[in-house]
């Protein structure tokens, strides 16, 4: 009873030094003023499926606890080398990509250059995509003057294209193209609302995902900043908003509708789109707001161009030179996604 009668009189004055430490700490004052790059990633508010994916990718929980967004977001502007098996095994719909993609994905020209190399067909269904890269790149040549620097890849998976190069800071290359044709594919799933349907020939794709990637090089253009894609079955298919956030630019003469992110601090342009009208500068979207529909807006078709830019920003870099200026946009994209 004594006991208790104390401490319920020291509560009072522990209340008083708690609140004096609040006033006067120097060091709760100076976090106020930490930019927003500094939030620690657990005061982001990143769901129980984000934060999977994001140990999926390789992250523990003690990085979680202790990196901040400006760590998490160069984590995120890289390709992650981590258990691409991993994430291919997880796909249900092909648990054998590797064999699958082989079967049905490899160009005729790199399948006769594999003949003449003397492997026959039951080898060549069997070979993995790395098998193949392992073997090919040194006879590929160069269908047309790239820089030097540029990363050669022999073909880009769903019918994607052959000889394909990519911008260095692009971080792709045959390694990461496999994931990086996987969440392409997932982009645009989601942004038509249709499930790829696998198909063998490029006219009876539905929809189309894989053709012009993140710094992928083009010969008359220069290096492309985003992602494009493209419903085949409707022309004027609607477009789902990728992430949530708000509208910061709006210009429907040009099809360009930027929304930021606050959450992981990025802008994301989506590009060549007839804009909803009930969309204006200000708007709040969520993961599944309808932006616009499929136009070709400053374009020689009708497509979808997305890219992602770090910070809060209406800039759209052109993509008509060599520089690579917005960022690695798939785990980004992919994070915000979950
Ligand atoms: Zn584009």
């Amino acid at each position: 009873m004594h006991k208790q009668t104390k401490s319920f009189l020291f509560l009072p004055f522990l209340c008083l030094i708690i609140a004096l430490m609040a006033i006067f700490n120097p060091v709760a004052k100076a976090s106020e003023k930490k930019a927003y790059s500094e939030t620690p990633v657990y005061e982001l508010g990143l769901n129980q499926s984000q934060i999977e994916l994001l140990k999926d990718w390789g992250l523990s929980s003690e990085d979680l606890q202790t990196m901040t967004l400006a760590d998490l977001k160069k984590f995120l502007s890289k390709p992650i080398e981590k258990d691409n098996s991993k994430y291919n095994a997880d796909n249900t719909l092909f648990p054998d990509m590797h064999t699958v993609v082989a079967r049905t994905d490899i160009p005729q020209k790199t399948i006769n250059l594999l003949s003449n190399l003397g492997f026959n067909d039951q080898e060549i269904q069997h070979m993995t995509l790395t098998d193949i890269y392992e073997i090919i790149i040194p006879y590929a040549l160069a269908a047309y003057a790239v820089p030097s620097n540029y990363i050669y890849v022999p073909f880009v998976q769903y019918i994607g294209g052959n000889d394909e190069y990519f911008h260095p800071n692009g971080h792709s290359g045959s390694a990461n193209m496999q994931r990086e044709a996987n969440y392409a594919k997932t982009i645009a799933e989601h942004s038509f609302s249709r499930t790829y349907n696998y198909a063998t020939t490029q006219a009876n794709q539905n929809i189309r995902f894989s053709y012009y990637l993140f710094g992928e090089f083009d010969a008359s253009i220069g290096t492309h900043e985003g992602i494009d894609m493209v419903d085949q079955l409707q022309t004027n298919r609607t477009i789902m908003s990728t992430m949530p956030g708000q509208v910061i630019r709006k210009d429907a003469t040009n099809g360009i509708l930027v929304v930021y992110n606050s959450q992981l601090d990025i802008s994301v342009a989506y590009m060549h789109l007839k804009i909803n009208a009930n969309l204006s500068v200000g708007s709040n979207v969520t993961q599944n707001t309808a932006l616009g529909t499929q136009d070709k807006i400053l374009a020689d078709g009708r497509h979808l161009h997305i890219q992602v830019t770090d910070g809060r920003t209406t800039n759209v870099a052109s993509g008509k030179d060599l520089t690579l200026t917005s960022v690695y946009p798939y785990n980004y994209l992919i994070v915000l996604l979950n």
